[in-house]
């Protein structure tokens, strides 16, 4: 297990119902983070508090759509009331409709866009102030390695991760000198249950894609999640950070 030191605060992390959230939860847990751990299934979300309690750690569930203003806002008051919030992992994503762009369907890429985009700046606007108020921290944000390639078929989902990428370092250079800073994370395929409704044919095709010979581990990006989150990255700002097989060295 990757060890950085991330006690005496609190993390946000959407999504962290399953894959790479989940994982990502646990192991801040276990680094000494109080974790609020969000995701749209109430089954999933506390069966993870359940298992860092049982760890010896401190979390709390918040069920909730991260796309949503309301329960954006009760996440930081949340947090807060654990321990000062300083870490934010905008994880939640979906993978959406795949079809060509002249074919791809306005509302299933409102979706896409709606969750891995506008949700991604929602959280993080509002997690940056209090952050702030906390004496600083660290803002990790859930990329892809299509956050700087393209994919056929997934135009929603490489707009929105590119769009991650650029807002990340945006707010890099407005925070960093004030204490918070904000990263991207960029993961090549992932064994998650977002790959779920892949056939085996489709696997061994992305298997193929990456210069290691197999997918990634969830527990493989949370150990970097981690580290960025942690004052052990402390002069990493502003960056994009691959963990991907060598899929982009291609
Ligand atoms: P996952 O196993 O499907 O986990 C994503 C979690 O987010 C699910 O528990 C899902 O809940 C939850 N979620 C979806 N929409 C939400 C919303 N509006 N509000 C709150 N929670 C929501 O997927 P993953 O592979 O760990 O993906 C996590 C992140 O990594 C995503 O941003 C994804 O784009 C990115 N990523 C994944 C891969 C990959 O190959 N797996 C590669 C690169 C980047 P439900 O299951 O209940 O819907």
């Amino acid at each position: 297990m990757a060890q950085y030191d991330v006690s005496n605060r609190s993390a946000i992390v959407t999504g962290a119902g399953s894959g790479i959230g989940r994982s990502t939860a646990l192991l801040l847990a276990k680094n000494g983070a109080s974790v609020v751990v969000n995701d749209l299934n109430a089954d999933h979300a506390n069966a993870v508090i359940e298992e860092i309690r049982a760890a010896g750690g401190t979390a709390e569930a918040s069920v909730g759509d991260a796309t949503d203003a309301a329960w954006i806002a009760s996440s930081i008051e949340l947090a807060n009331s654990l321990a000062p919030l300083r870490i934010g992992v905008n994880n939640a994503g979906i993978g959406g409709a795949t079809a060509p762009t002249a074919e791809y369907e306005d509302e299933a890429w409102d979706k896409v866009i709606a969750i891995n985009l506008n949700a991604v700046f929602r959280n993080m606007k509002a997690q940056i102030p209090s952050i702030l108020a906390n004496g600083g921290g660290s803002v990790v944000n859930i990329a892809s390695i299509l956050g700087s390639v393209g994919f056929a078929g997934s135009p929603a989902y490489v707009t929105a991760k590119h769009g991650v990428v650029g807002m990340t370092k945006s707010a890099a250079l407005e925070y960093s000198a004030k204490g918070v800073r904000v990263n991207s994370v960029g993961p090549g395929f992932i064994d998650t249950p977002l790959l779920a409704n892949m056939g085996d044919e489709a696997k061994e095709f992305l298997v193929s894609k990456h210069p290691i010979g197999r997918l990634g581990q969830a527990d493989e990006v949370a150990n970097l999640i981690a580290f960025l989150a942690s004052d052990a990255a402390s002069f990493i700002t502003g960056s994009y950070h691959l963990v991907d097989g060598g899929y982009t060295a291609l």
